[in-house]
């Protein structure tokens, strides 16, 4: 059985004082929630999550990570550096880091595999642009993003990743993928895992991101293979994404 997992991708939003409100009501509205929960916050306030969120429920990460360990790599942070702040998660691969700083699945394969060495979970972003859905290439082009980061992998590690499909066609756009055709995707992508490691492939949580929100979130939660949501614009406000939590 997989625990469903809803977080919050900030992207580059945020001040110390918004933030400080958003994590306060998140905590607080969190009641008996199943779900579990989590941030992946701009890097300068990691330290800020750890204070405020440190033995709550609510886990916390970053949104990339260098391939690099430490070194001359100006303007990286690397994964012992997140480490350090007790991140549980990062995100790799999110699409905007692959349009516009033309990240290929090679380097997120390699950014995977430095958050795994560092003992956090790497979330793998993959999706399709909408004029690939429309040329039907969906399944090529998910399946190569995610075939990179499991090739490089050792079997045992599959089991330690969070996949994020994410058709890009979705983000920020207010048109959600329906519950069909993300179940579709998901089913594809949990079959992909099990070709690599078949005992790991039925625990891994595939989550499901591109304008998730309040209103779409249940009927997309309750498909089988849709484990969680990573959620962009309605992780901002407590109560938008506290409404997604309580639906998971
Ligand atoms: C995202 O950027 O990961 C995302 C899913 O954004 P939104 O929810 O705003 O579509």
């Amino acid at each position: 059985m997989r625990t469903k997992l809803i977080v919050g991708n900030w992207k580059m939003n945020g001040s110390r004082a918004a933030n400080a409100a958003l994590l306060e009501g998140i905590v607080a509205g969190l009641d008996d929630a199943r779900a579990e929960a989590a941030v992946c916050v701009p890097a300068p306030y990691l330290q800020q999550c750890q204070d405020a969120l440190a033995g709550t429920p609510v886990a916390w990460g970053a949104q990339d990570v260098s391939m690099h360990a430490c070194g001359a790599y100006t303007g990286e942070i690397c994964a012992s550096m997140l480490a350090e702040f007790d991140c549980r998660y990062v995100i790799v691969g999110h699409s905007e880091r692959r349009a516009y700083h033309r990240e290929d699945s090679d380097l997120v394969a390699r950014k995977a595999q430095a958050v795994l060495a560092e003992g956090m979970t790497p979330i793998v972003c993959v999706g399709e642009t909408l004029a690939q859905r429309e040329a039907g290439e969906t399944m090529q082009v998910v399946g190569g993003q995610l075939g990179a980061v499991l090739e490089l992998l050792a079997p045992e590690q599959v089991a330690r990743i969070v996949v994020a499909y994410e058709p890009v066609w979705a983000i920020g756009t207010g048109r959600n993928a329906t519950p069909d055709v993300a179940q579709d995707v998901h089913a594809g992508l949990r079959a992909q895992l099990a070709a690599r490691n078949a005992d790991a492939a039925p625990g891994v949580r595939i989550l499901y991101g591109g304008s998730m929100k309040p209103e779409n979130a249940r009927e997309l939660l309750a498909r089988p293979d849709i484990d969680g949501g990573l959620i962009g614009g309605a992780a901002l406000k407590a109560q938008d994404f506290l409404a997604i939590i309580h639906a998971a």
